[in-house]
């Protein structure tokens, strides 16, 4: 009986959890060097030190392009 109210409590906070992203913050990996950014998920990523972590919105701001490959 306990452990049911637990779920269902944790399964509600994560509900709320999502729902208070913005759907414009998608994260990018950023290459400080050559001002391209890439899907986290790029092999690209791992090749390049100068990578980092910001929105999608922040590396357009800063004049990013998007990468050819993965295409942002
Ligand atoms: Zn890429």
């Amino acid at each position: 009986m306990l452990k049911k109210l637990v779920k269902t409590t944790l399964s509600v906070g994560l509900c709320s959890m999502v729902l208070s992203l913005p759907i414009s913050a998608e994260p990018v990996m950023y290459n400080t060097n050559t001002g391209v950014y890439h899907k986290t998920t790029c092999r690209y990523v791992k090749r390049s030190k100068s990578m980092i972590k910001i929105d999608k919105k922040q590396a357009v701001q800063k004049g990013g392009r998007a990468c050819k490959v993965c295409g942002g």
